[in-house]
């Protein structure tokens, strides 16, 4: 035991020795980006990539690089995270980052553990904070944008607390890539660029401005060579003095002058909030799922996720119908299959709205999460699909529990990142963390007022902006001081249920459509048999309890007209998800990373 742990020191040594010689020699730490071959926008096909010992699947090349450097030196699937998630802030700066939350579901070998990192409401936040003077819900951008919508930030303290957990390598030395490439610089890539481009915010704020625009007022070019010394010095504070360098002193300064002082749209956050931001453990959303005669254990995070539940209960659904017998026919998901993904998405997302939220504040439907994932309360409600579309789904009454809140209306989102990680150890991460908003609050913090920073969440709004129905009853989701907005991520790993060993772990940004992309990522290599990066590849489908959405360009038009003949109404959308998933192979793993986005998957 010893010697064993002698030697892991050993190598925790040298892999921290090559990372901080890369670190104070970035020409040697080979950060230079792959070919980023992503046009504008579009679908670019993936290999999918195999590995024997370890792998690492995040949305940008530097980002998945970093991990599997980490990875390579000997560390864990968190440490790994935590690098990725450090380069994802300066590469992935729209979607995921320092200023914003996430969900971490760890694997150790043996059991599965929720690290929650969601942003909280401020002490001084209260239902009327996305109201108009009149009482009336502000309009989504109205409310977004400034200080308003910034929940106290929870990413860097759960890394911290997953870290002391299950970290292998020193803190500081994860921090060593992402320090790299905010000082040397990184080449913008396509996707960044596109959504500078198109986003009408972004340059209201003097900080992002001068960071992501050039002086003429364009956004930066494809491959110009983006430093952002502001980021570097905070990474370099947090590295050094842990989440304390974030959340106390000048940084939580910063962040809260920013918040406070928008000149339109302040917001509430005082140092007081941010000190005292606390990571959670919770205990994880587990179901059995039979699939092909072979058990399997699927486990997500519970809530305030709302995506284990969802994903949960669409699959429980399908399996009390007859869509586990109806194969995919030329590649692609039947109308008649589609037709119960989306009656069952339809009553999942009714469950949704009447009863999810942060379980600190919100009574679960008779007293227990598992009441909406009970076989026979599934069964019950899969007896609920006909024929034709129920076009709208009503909640049901899990454990014969009497309603307490009225159900939230559907609010937009989008934005987001997904990492799923398996280390030489056996254990295994699956990330999903967000900003929100691709942008988020479209604030960014500059502590010292040097060039660039890092962006501010506008995770609040992922509360109802509505407190209560027309009758007053109140909406489990509503604002309330201190509370977690309702997410709909859906990190997740699936095990064989007879050897519990890892079967994969997968996970998508996509706003609530995060819950359709990963149910049929799932349902993909469960059922159908294909593997990571062909389910991935599949086309977008799903409903939010409204219009059956099908993603633009991907299905016959007699797909879409028999959809329409059972009375449902179609759209066909862009269906932007960011998949990535690892699954386990006789010979090790293969992992897929999504056509759709920059992602790409790197292993030994
Ligand atoms: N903020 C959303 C949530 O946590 C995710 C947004 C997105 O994926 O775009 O549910």
């Amino acid at each position: 035991m010893k010697i064993k742990s002698t030697l892991l020191g050993l190598l925790a040594l040298l892999g921290l020795l090559a990372l901080a010689a890369c670190a104070t020699a970035p020409s040697t730490f080979s950060y230079a980006p792959p070919a980023l071959p992503e046009p504008p926008s579009g679908y670019v096909d993936k290999p999918g990539w195999s590995a024997r010992r370890f792998a690492v699947a995040a949305a940008n090349p530097l980002a998945t690089d970093a991990g599997y450097r980490v990875l390579k030196a000997g560390g864990s699937a968190v440490d790994a995270a935590v690098a990725v998630q450090m380069v994802l802030t300066l590469v992935e700066p729209q979607s995921s980052g320092i200023g914003g939350g996430a969900f971490l579901l760890h694997f150790n070998g043996q059991d599965v553990e929720a690290y929650d990192g969601r942003e909280t409401a401020p002490a001084g936040a209260d239902e009327k904070l996305f109201l108009d003077t009149d009482g009336k819900p502000l309009a989504f951008y109205d409310a977004v944008v400034g200080g308003r919508s910034v929940g106290v930030p929870g990413t860097v303290r759960m890394l911290e607390m997953a870290h002391r957990q299950h970290g292998k390598l020193p803190w500081a030395v994860l921090f060593e890539p992402a320090i790299a490439l905010a000082e040397g610089g990184f080449k913008v890539s396509p996707r960044l660029n596109t959504l500078v481009r198109a986003d009408a915010h972004l340059r209201k704020d003097p900080v992002a401005s001068a960071y992501f625009f050039k002086p003429d007022g364009d956004a930066r070019d494809v491959g110009f060579n983006l430093r952002n010394g502001e980021l570097a010095a905070v990474l370099r504070k947090i590295a050094a003095e842990g989440s304390r360098g974030m959340h106390e002193g000048e940084v939580a300064r910063a962040i809260v002058d920013k918040v406070r002082k928008h000149p339109s749209n302040p917001g509430r956050m005082t140092l007081a909030d941010l000190a005292g931001y606390r990571a959670k453990k919770r205990e994880p959303i587990c179901h059995d799922y039979r699939a092909r005669a072979k058990d399997y254990r699927i486990c997500g995070f519970p809530p305030p996720g709302s995506g284990a539940i969802a994903v949960g209960q669409i699959l429980g659904m399908l399996a009390n119908t007859k869509a586990q017998a109806l194969p995919l026919e030329n590649g692609l998901p039947a109308a008649n299959w589609l037709h119960l993904y989306l009656e069952a998405s339809r009553l999942a997302f009714a469950d949704r709205a009447q009863y999810l939220g942060d379980p600190d504040f919100v009574q679960p439907p008779a007293g227990n999460w598992m009441s909406l994932l009970e076989p026979s309360y599934l069964a019950g409600r899969a007896r609920l699909i006909g024929p034709q579309s129920m076009k709208v789904a009503k909640a049901g009454v899990p454990g014969a529990a009497k309603a307490a809140y009225a159900p939230a209306p559907e609010q937009p989102d989008y934005g987001t990142s997904h990492i799923s990680i398996v280390d030489g150890h056996g254990n295994a991460v699956a990330m999903t963390t967000t900003i929100e908003d691709a942008f988020g609050a479209r604030q960014m913090v500059s502590v010292k007022g040097g060039t660039g920073g890092f962006l501010l969440n506008n995770e609040l709004t992922d509360f109802s902006f509505a407190p209560a129905d027309a009758q007053g009853l109140p909406i489990a989701n509503r604002v309330q001081a201190g509370k977690r907005p309702r997410s709909s991520m859906a990190p997740t790993l699936v095990f064989d249920k007879a050897t519990g060993q890892l079967v994969m772990s997968a996970g998508s940004p996509g706003g609530a459509m995060i819950i359709h992309f990963t149910a049929k990522t799932i349902y993909g290599m469960l059922d159908w048999g294909l593997n990571a990066q062909q389910a991935i590849d599949l086309p977008n489908f799903g409903s939010l309890n409204g219009p059956s959405i099908l993603e633009d360009q991907r299905f016959p038009p007699a797909t879409v007209e028999a959809l329409r003949a059972r009375g449902a109404e179609v759209r066909e959308l862009a269906m932007t998800s960011g998949l990535q998933a690892i699954q386990k192979t006789p010979t090790g793993w293969f992992g897929g990373a999504d056509p759709r986005r920059e992602g790409v998957v790197r292993g030994d």
